[in-house]
């Protein structure tokens, strides 16, 4: 089984992001008020609240150009996921990935519209799970839209740490409409009074007697008539004042998520908001609920390198494995190494599941450092680890004694293996032998000790290992004749 599963390569500095572009770019969706948010409002007491937190699967597809570049960098999902898992606890909803990230390599897609967006979505979809395209532009002048039982479409330059994006457009797939609903493509004299109805809709008063039918449904949201990217004041209001149908001044509260205010001024949904959200996970989205893991926090300690060893010379430089003490609730890691140790340029970065990576693109007779970031599937913001360092060698093979009469060749699989799996080990010879078959410790400790006959030819065996601590472990096999050595690297 393959422990890896994406490889991606950065040669420069990843945190060189596009500006956010976001002061001119909005909400592109479309959905207005859904069907079922009309019947919830209509008798919101019928539907159930959760007291447990509700986890919801999120399927992360990242589109990049057709020649595959341009892709959201993994760290920066991790950082958005991490946003977003935050403006939503105090929901009771939090959001984990499920699968692994699914790459699309296609400029039609990279830049897309709504007619290639759902062509898009309704090719690549998981069923069951909130499905995220994260890519350059999902319109023109847009943020992302949510596109409601269908996905979510996101533009890389407004999911940055600080940005509210993506918990805006997962409140619309849940069923939440803007504050401001009604007033979508609406162009209106802020000067004047609102009309009593725009578009069929009824605007809300400030009064709060039409609150439950006009506007968004919900009463504590208070009426926003705001279609526009607006800044907020420093009590988090819009500088703006409007003026109701009732000729009541008002101006609208920047706290709203699902509001256009900007990404500093938002960070909540209203008690309404929530309980709508819920009711929507629980009734419209019941299937999306078939995994209620309880997922926890990442223990954030320093790591503890297993190999290479904190200053360590490794001559065999062409393949070098990485291996760490696992740390507690992680299953996966981001592995970065640089020959720069302030890690700004000429980074690699792997992400890997589980404590193990091993390069093949190192250089001989450098110093590398190395550093982690580790997560699961639903806590994305542990920082980057303390970092490592450690300097190559110039020998291909560090093997020490290699020489038994007869002995042509001998394999070891797999290398790196789980502690208590069976390693296989194939020789190859021209005669009949007989062999001491010995594993060791780094401390020099026989944990293992066999007796074999060796046919000839090619023969294969099997070595149980028990369960031993994570390191490198020496594989002797010898007879009268000489000795063969390898190191065995064992994982857990
Ligand atoms: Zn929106």
């Amino acid at each position: 089984m393959t422990r890896i599963l994406t490889v991606v390569l950065l040669f420069v500095a990843p945190w060189l992001q596009a500006q956010n572009g976001q002061a001119n770019q909005w909400c592109g969706t479309k959905d207005g008020k859904v069907a079922w948010l009309t019947e919830f409002q209509a008798n919101p007491n019928v539907f159930s609240r959760s007291v447990d937190t509700l986890y919801i699967p999120v399927t992360i597809h990242l589109v990049g150009t057709s020649i595959g570049g341009g892709y959201f960098g993994v760290r920066n999902l991790l950082d958005a996921f991490c946003t977003l898992n935050q403006d939503f606890e105090p929901t009771n909803i939090q959001f984990y990935l499920e699968g692994a990230i699914n790459y699309i390599p296609n400029t039609t897609y990279y830049n897309h519209n709504f007619d290639t967006g759902a062509e898009m979505m309704v090719a690549y979809n998981v069923p069951n799970t909130i499905n995220c395209y994260i890519s350059s532009s999902p319109g023109e002048n847009l943020c992302g839209y949510s596109a409601y039982n269908l996905g979510v479409a996101l533009a890389m330059s407004c999911i940055q740490p600080d940005d509210h994006t993506w918990s805006h457009e997962l409140g619309h797939f849940l069923s939440l409409p803007h504050p401001f609903y009604g007033w979508e493509g609406y162009d209106h004299d802020y000067s004047t009074p609102a009309p009593e109805q725009i578009n069929g809709n009824l605007v809300e008063r400030v009064d709060g007697k039409n609150c439950d039918i006009a506007g968004d449904g919900f009463c504590d949201t208070p009426p926003d008539y705001l279609n526009y990217r607006w800044s907020c004041n420093n009590v988090g209001q819009s500088i703006l004042s409007q003026t109701d149908p009732d000729g009541v001044k008002l101006k609208s509260d920047g706290s709203l998520i699902m509001s256009y205010s900007s990404d500093e001024c938002s960070y909540r949904f209203s008690d309404e908001q929530i309980a709508a959200m819920q009711a929507n996970a629980l009734t419209d989205k019941a299937e999306f609920l078939y995994d209620q893991t309880k997922r926890f926090p990442i223990y954030s300690g320093p790591v503890v390198p297993v190999f290479p060893g904190e200053g360590d010379t490794i001559s065999n430089y062409k393949a070098i494995p990485f291996v760490w003490e696992p740390m507690p609730e992680a299953t996966h890691y981001i592995v970065e190494y640089s020959i720069n140790p302030l890690f700004t340029s000429a980074v690699f970065q792997f992400t890997t599941v589980g404590n193990t990576w091993i390069s093949s693109s190192m250089i001989k007779n450098k110093t590398y450092y190395w550093r982690l970031r580790p997560y699961n599937a639903q806590y994305t913001c542990e920082a980057y680890s303390d970092i490592h360092s450690f300097t190559t060698g110039d020998q291909l093979s560090a093997i020490e004694e290699d020489f038994i009469d007869g002995l042509s060749g001998m394999t070891i699989l797999p290398n790196p293996i789980r502690s208590g799996d069976a390693l296989t080990i194939i020789l190859s010879s021209e005669r009949v032998m007989e062999l001491n078959t010995q594993l060791i410790t780094p401390s020099g400790d026989v944990v293992s000790s066999m007796h074999w006959q060796i046919g000839q030819g090619r023969t294969i065996h099997q070595l149980e290992l028990p369960e031993l601590p994570s390191g490198f472990y020496i594989l002797k096999m010898g007879n009268a004749t000489g000795q063969m050595v390898r190191k065995v690297l064992i994982t857990h």
